[in-house]
């Protein structure tokens, strides 16, 4: 039975043009900042984001880990949302590895921190508070219905930062996602930002690594703690390569992800056992919860497996889908089929 794994964007394999570019990639040591694939990627991805530099990183994870690093020394606080996923989701790295403490502040359900929460958040020097040196974003917000943020709204944030000397990062592992919700350009998305990382593994549909953007002061300094955590790959071309082709080719079907993350939310709205506001998916991930039926999150999740469904179990009333590349409207169709059926009283 073929599976719909609906569990993650992060679930989807290389295309054929991806797996064609990996083997035919230009290699070095990047180690050595001598693989051409790996310095062509980074360009491009500078480029495309309006930055001066960039640098390939395993993981999303690692992206948000060396931002953090660089611009907080230390003992210094970063400013970010409590349901974002470096709070979250990245085994607590920033204060484990960096000495980072963690300022959290409520995130809005669009995914937004309100503007008058970080203005009064913000530290004044005083030898008993942690000196504040960072405010981080993320866009899309994974936990707030992968909405995006504006640029407007970054700009807002982005005055703030800078009318108190602090730097601003944009967790953009879906940023693509973001923009082209919003019809606009990422690099209008992270103009107002010091660093922006993105993952090329998610929506874009390459097998591994995220790229991190900024000025090349701040890149030349993630360089470093990089490889400080392990993070300096060798011919890393072979990931560059596909993740090449995921800029020049996968962005155009991010738009059909959306659209068929409207479609399951509608027809979600229609099954009596689930509760969800279909006018709050703007990209492709989708939150429900449990309504009208007296089967628990987990025998929803397994039976629809059986009949080859595959998506998570967010809470004990809470459920998550996420489309992305490989997943058609009639994956779609079929999804709501099983729930239908299977929550049937
Ligand atoms: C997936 C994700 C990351 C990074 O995840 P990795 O699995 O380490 O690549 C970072 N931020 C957000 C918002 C994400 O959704």
């Amino acid at each position: 039975m073929q599976i719909i794994d609906l569990r993650s964007d992060t679930v989807t394999h290389p295309s054929q043009a991806m797996w064609e570019a990996m083997l035919n990639a230009e290699l070095g040591d990047d180690v050595f900042a001598d693989d051409p694939t790996v310095n062509r990627l980074q360009e491009t991805a500078a480029a495309r984001f309006g930055k001066e530099a960039a640098l390939l990183v395993p993981s999303g994870t690692m992206a948000n880990l060396v931002s953090v690093l660089v611009h907080c020394p230390r003992g210094s606080e970063t400013i970010l949302g409590n349901k974002s996923h470096t709070f979250m989701y990245e085994g607590g790295g920033i204060a484990a590895f960096g000495g980072v403490h963690p300022h959290t502040l409520p995130n809005q359900e669009d995914g937004t921190l309100r503007l008058e929460d970080i203005k009064s958040a913000i530290r004044v020097e005083d030898d008993h508070f942690p000196r504040t040196r960072l405010i981080a974003l993320e866009n899309t917000h994974n936990k707030c219905s992968g909405t995006p943020l504006t640029p407007e709204y970054i700009a807002s944030v982005s005055a703030i930062a800078r009318s108190h000397g602090l730097s601003l990062h944009m967790d953009g592992a879906r940023i693509f996602n973001a923009a082209v919700a919003l019809n606009t350009d990422v690099s209008v998305l992270s103009e107002k930002v010091d660093s922006v990382s993105f993952c090329m593994s998610k929506g874009l549909s390459a097998p591994v690594g995220s790229v991190i953007c900024g000025t090349k002061d701040f890149i030349c300094e993630a360089r470093r703690v990089r490889k400080a955590l392990g993070g300096g790959m060798r011919q890393a071309g072979v990931l560059a390569a596909a993740g090449l082709i995921a800029l020049d080719e996968m962005i155009p079907q991010i738009k059909r992800d959306h659209d068929n993350a409207k479609l399951l939310a509608e027809g979600l709205a229609n099954i009596p056992a689930f509760k969800i506001n279909p006018s709050k998916i703007k990209t492709n991930i989708v939150y429900f919860e449990l309504a009208d039926t007296d089967l628990t999150v987990e025998e929803i999740v397994n039976r629809a497996e059986e009949k080859g469904v595959r998506f998570l179990a967010t809470g004990s009333r809470q459920f998550r889908v996420v489309t992305h590349y490989g997943v058609e409207q009639g994956d779609i169709l079929k999804t709501l089929d099983v729930l239908g059926l299977i929550t049937k009283p």
